[in-house]
Parts: structure tokens; C-alpha cells; sequence
């Protein structure tokens, strides 16, 4: 067997590599254009991620992290109003709740899709429910189709962290499918490096099929202003640069057959590891497709922290995703001593458990066996 030095959790470089041409242009022709901000290369993008949507706008913004924090400004939630969000994820879905005065209300997780769970969710609905913001984790969808007729039931928000699953699938019960991000109120991605579109530094967006929220969160990104120098409200500075847009136009056209090789790579980490006890492979819903934004494990009755060491020395890494549920966070120790809410089983015993294997999209067959012979073998 092949040995190999070097292993990424994300291999940005040779992916990089393979389009260098496309990308060198797009971005050279930037800067000779020097249209640095708003140019038009953000347009065209926007409207082209829409179309592959099937969306009625996209919005670019400054960073997934923002795209929450518009879209929980441009819903017009008041300080107080209560948020409900899973407890698994990354803090940023968290952090713009408490940021804005709104009442982040966390609950667990299902244990083997890592979503948000239907049943905690409908205990946590309280007449100061606003907003559920589901997070569709590691490239699989949360159950929209539950949440939304909740949502419904209850006059409720839903903002899509759809920062995970950029081009994923939903299949609703009628046999019916959208994307991903395009079903909720509002849908907010990241173009964070390693997320499954990734550009060259910081980036994201906002989706909706609704004409008056679009316009809203497009004057909030710029100031709370339309027409130049009057401002209608008070807004941030959040907006997609040109060259990230540039680069993530020539991206985009790829990003069906990444996500392909992510599902692809997936499936062989599955055969290779077989049924080995004590591990549990990603589970699959039946309601979306998993396009692996992470690749994770379930690891039962071994010493995590000792299979990383050992991997480690390997030069093989693995990450956990995530550590310390949000519950646990001493951002949060304040919110939680009031909570209503304060036992989070499930999500206590996966940030125990899960491990990450590298998952990208210039994963070969040869380095993928080098990696499971590796796991196997220091368990
Ligand atoms: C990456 C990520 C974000 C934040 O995106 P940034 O562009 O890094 O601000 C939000 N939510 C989830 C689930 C993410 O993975």
C-alpha cells in the first residue's frame, strides 16, 4: 500500500488547480476593471446561483455569518422574541440570535441525521416563538417539510442555515424536490474556503422567493439605503467582493460535479469500513441527498482522543465537528441558566463521539484505503 504525506482535511490547492486558467481570468479581470465593490461580476453571479436554485433572488453578502444576522434583521423580530435553534451546530447560527436581543432557544438534535429534532422543536414552541432557524448539517437537510408545517401552524419564521448544503436536494412527500436553502422563509449560505462552494477568502448569500423580504435585506446589506445616501433604516456593511463573486461564478458551473465526488468519496469511505463495531457510518434521510459537506463517524466504546493521536502520527487528520454542544459554551453560560430547556442528551453523546474523516473533492481511492486501513487498525 501507497503511503502518503500531506493529507488535508480539505484539499483546496489541487482543486484549484484544475481550473487555474478559469479562475486567474476571472479574477485578473477585476482588477483591470477595478470595479472592485458592487461590480458586475456580483450581479451575474447572483443571478446565476438563483437560477440554479430555482430561486426568485439571491443577495450576496460579506459572509454566511452575516447572511443570519440580515435575514433575522430583515424579518423585523423585536428584542425578546424567541429563536429556536439546534444546539449542534457551528455558533454562528447562535451567535447572530443573541447578538440582535433575540432569545436563542436551543433544542437537541436527532442521533443519527445530526438535525435538528422534530418533537424537541414542537415542545419548545412558546407564544414568543418568532423564528426556527434549521441547519441543514454536514450536506444533509433537515426535515423541511415537518418544520415548515409547523412553522405554518404556529405563524412562525423559518431561515434556512443552509451554510452546509449549498446544492443538496429535498424530496417532499408529493414527490416534489427543491434545493436546499430554497424552502424557508429565507435560506443563508457561506462561501467559506472549504464549504462545498468555496472562494477565495470570505463570502455569502441570502435566498428568497419573496419580492419584499428581497428588497429589504438587499438595502440592509448596503446600509439600509436603495437609492445612494438616503437611508430607509439602519443596516450594516455586508457585501460580496467582486473578486469572490468573479471566482465563484466560474466555481459554481463545477459545483454539481463536487458535490458528486463528495457523495462518491462517501460511499467508498462506507465499503471500506464495512461493518466494523463501534462504528457508525453518516446515516441517510430519506427526505434529502447527503452531499457531505463532512464526512462523520460515530465512534462507540473507544478512545476518540487516542484514535486522532494515533491517526495523527499517521499524518492522517481528523477534526471533530463539534467539540462542546452550545448548551456548554460560556457564551451561552447566561441564556442557559434561564432556559427553559436544559438537558440536551443527544447532542451531549454525539460531541463525544463524532469524528470527521478528510472529505473533499480530490480524494482518490488509493489515499481514501490508506486512511480506513490507518482507522482500522489503531482501533
Ligand atoms: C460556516 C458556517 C456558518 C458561517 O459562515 P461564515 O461564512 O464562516 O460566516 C454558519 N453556519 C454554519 C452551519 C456553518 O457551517
Amino acid at each position: 500500500m501507497s503511503t502518503f504525506d500531506n493529507i488535508q482535511m480539505v484539499d483546496l490547492k489541487n482543486q484549484y488547480l484544475k481550473i487555474k486558467p478559469e479562475v486567474d481570468s476571472a479574477i485578473q479581470e477585476v482588477i483591470n476593471s477595478t470595479g472592485f465593490i458592487r461590480g458586475k461580476a456580483v450581479g451575474l453571479f447572483e443571478e446565476e446561483l438563483a437560477q440554479y436554485l430555482g430561486v426568485r433572488h439571491v443577495i450576496g453578502c460579506a459572509n454566511g455569518t452575516d447572511a443570519l444576522q440580515v435575514a433575522l434583521m430583515a424579518l423585523g423580530l423585536k428584542p425578546g422574541d424567541e429563536v429556536i435553534t439546534p444546539n449542534f451546530t457551528f455558533i454562528a447560527t447562535v451567535e447572530v440570535v443573541a447578538l440582535l436581543g433575540l432569545k436563542p432557544v436551543l433544542v437537541d438534535v436527532e442521533p443519527d441525521s445530526f438535525n435538528i429534532d422534530i418533537s424537541s422543536l414542537e415542545k419548545a414552541i412558546n407564544p414568543n416563538t418568532k423564528a426556527i432557524i434549521p441547519v441543514h448539517l454536514f450536506g444533509q437537510c433537515a426535515n423541511m417539510e415537518e418544520i415548515m408545517q409547523l412553522a405554518k401552524r404556529h405563524s412562525l419564521y423559518v431561515v434556512e442555515d443552509n451554510a452546509q448544503a449549498l446544492g443538496a436536494d429535498y424530496y417532499f412527500t408529493n414527490g416534489s424536490s427543491r434545493k436546499a436553502g430554497t424552502i424557508g422563509h429565507i435560506g443563508c449560505t457561506s462561501f467559506f474556503p472549504s464549504k462545498n462552494l468555496g472562494c477565495f477568502g470570505d463570502g455569502g448569500a441570502l435566498f428568497t422567493n419573496d419580492d419584499t423580504l428581497a428588497e429589504t435585506i438587499r438595502s440592509i446589506t448596503n446600509h439600509g439605503m436603495k437609492v445612494r445616501y438616503h437611508h430607509d433604516r439602519i443596516g450594516v456593511n455586508s457585501r460580496l467582493d467582486t473578486m469572490q463573486a468573479a471566482m465563484l461564478r466560474v466555481k459554481l458551473k463545477y459545483l454539481d460535479d463536487y458535490n458528486q465526488a463528495r457523495i462518491e468519496a462517501a460511499n467508498l469511505y462506507d465499503s471500506l469500513l464495512g461493518s466494523s463495531n463501534g462504528i457508525t457510518i453518516p446515516h441517510r434521510v430519506l427526505w434529502s441527498n447527503h452531499i457531505f459537506h463532512q464526512y462523520t463517524l460515530k465512534l462507540t466504546g473507544f478512545d476518540r482522543q487516542g484514535v486522532m493521536d494515533k491517526l495523527a502520527n499517521k499524518n492522517i487528520p481528523t477534526m471533530v465537528y463539534y467539540p462542546i454542544p452550545l448548551h456548554r459554551q460560556k457564551a451561552f453560560a447566561e441564556f442557559q441558566q434561564n432556559a427553559a430547556i436544559k438537558e440536551f442528551p443527544t447532542s451531549d453523546f454525539l460531541c463525544k463521539s463524532v469524528i470527521s474523516l478528510p472529505m473533499h473533492t480530490e480524494l482518490t481511492k488509493d489515499l481514501q484505503e490508506y486512511i480506513v486501513h490507518n482507522l482500522l487498525s489503531c482501533l
